[in-house]
C-alpha cells in the first residue's frame, strides 16, 4: 500500500516525494521532528507536540514553517488519506536548503525550511503484546550531545544503542551519565518503589516527554507520589518496577535491567496501571 505524504505544502504518493540533497537535515541532521500517536483515528496530545515542536524551533532559530491550526489540518488530513486508525504520525521540519552546503546557517529570509509529514499504521498500538510482556533493557554510556531537550533529528547514537540491545538479547537501552540514568532511546525512564514513582527532573539532559507530563500528572492524581530526581543503575535494578513512557509506546512496562529480573521479572502492578489510565485519559481527550 502507497502512502500519501506531505511535504512542503503538497499530499504526494511516498514515491513521489522529494527533498533537495543540500536539504541541511539531509547534509547535518539540522532539524528537528515530533511524533503524534493515533488512536480511534484521532491524534493523542496533539497540544503537546506542537508546543513542544514551538520550542524545538525557537532554540534553534528556526522559522515557524505553519501556524498551529494548519500544523493540525495537515495531521488530520494524512490520517483520513491513510485510514489510519491506530498509528503514528511523523512530522520533520528541517532548516531547508539553499542550494549549497555550508555550516553558517543559511538566510532564513531566502532559505523556507523544510517540511515533511507522514502516517505509520500501527494496529495493537493501545492493546499491545510487547506491554504484556515487558521490555528488557541493558544499559549504555550516554555520550549524546548537551541539548537533549531539543528533540533534533541526530538520532545516531539512539540508534546505536538500540542496536547494542539487540545484540545482547533485549529491547532497548538505558543511557547512563555520571552513574545516573539520563533516559531510554527512545523514552523516559522511571523506576517504582512502593507507591512512589521516581523519574530524572527536567533539564538539557534529557528530552521533555510529552507522555512524561501526562504521565506524572495521572499518577499524582491516582494519589501516588512522584519523585524527580536522578538514579542510578544499581538502584534501578533494586527497583520494585520500571517503566517508560514516549509516545509511541504509551507505558511500557520494564521487567528486566542488565540482565537482572525486577520484582517477579513481570510487569508489575503501577505501570500496567498507568498504562491503562493514560489511555483511557487521552482517548478522551483526543482531537
Ligand atoms: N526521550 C527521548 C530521547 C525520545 O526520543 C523520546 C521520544 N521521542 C522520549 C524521551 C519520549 O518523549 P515523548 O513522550 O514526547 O514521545
Amino acid at each position: 500500500m502507497s502512502r500519501t505524504v506531505y511535504v512542503n505544502g503538497d499530499y504526494l504518493p511516498e514515491n513521489e516525494a522529494t527533498i533537495s540533497i543540500f536539504d541541511r537535515g539531509f547534509l547535518m541532521a539540522d532539524g528537528v521532528y515530533e511524533v503524534t500517536s493515533v488512536l480511534d483515528g484521532k491524534l493523542i496530545d496533539f497540544e503537546g507536540h506542537a508546543v513542544r515542536l514551538a520550542r524545538s524551533l525557537k532554540e534553534l532559530d528556526m522559522k515557524t514553517p505553519m501556524s498551529k491550526e494548519d500544523l493540525l489540518e495537515v495531521h488530520r488530513e494524512l490520517v483520513r488519506i491513510n485510514g489510519i486508525e491506530e498509528g503514528l504520525v511523523y512530522l520533520q521540519v528541517t532548516r531547508g536548503s539553499d542550494g549549497d552546503r555550508d555550516f553558517a546557517f543559511p538566510d532564513p529570509e531566502t532559505t523556507d525550511p523544510s517540511v515533511v509529514l507522514f502516517t505509520q499504521n500501527k494496529p495493537g498500538l493501545a492493546d499491545s503484546p510487547a506491554a504484556k510482556k515487558g521490555a528488557k533493557v541493558i544499559s549504555i554510556e550516554d555520550i549524546r550531545w548537551g541539548r537533549r531537550d531539543i528533540k533534533t533529528v541526530q538520532l545516531l547514537y539512539p540508534s546505536m544503542g538500540k542496536m547494542m540491545a539487540k545484540k545482547a538479547g533485549c529491547d532497548d537501552a538505558w543511557m547512563v551519565e555520571d552513574g545516573y540514568v539520563t533516559e531510554g532511546t527512545s523514552n523516559n525512564a522511571y523506576i517504582v518503589k512502593g507507591n512512589r514513582i521516581i523519574t530524572r527532573a527536567l533539564s538539557n539532559d534529557i528530552l521533555h516527554g510529552i507522555t512524561r507530563a501526562a504521565v506524572l500528572r495521572f499518577a499524582r492524581e491516582a494519589q501516588m507520589e512522584v519523585e524527580e530526581r536522578n538514579f542510578t543503575i544499581d538502584e534501578a535494578k533494586a527497583a520494585d518496577e520500571a517503566f517508560t513512557t514516549s509516545a509511541s509506546a504509551f507505558v511500557m512496562p520494564v521487567v528486566e535491567i542488565d540482565g537482572v529480573a525486577l520484582g517477579d521479572g513481570k510487569p508489575g502492578r503501577v505501570a500496567p496501571r498507568l498504562r491503562e489510565i493514560y489511555i483511557d485519559e487521552m482517548r478522551k481527550a483526543a482531537i
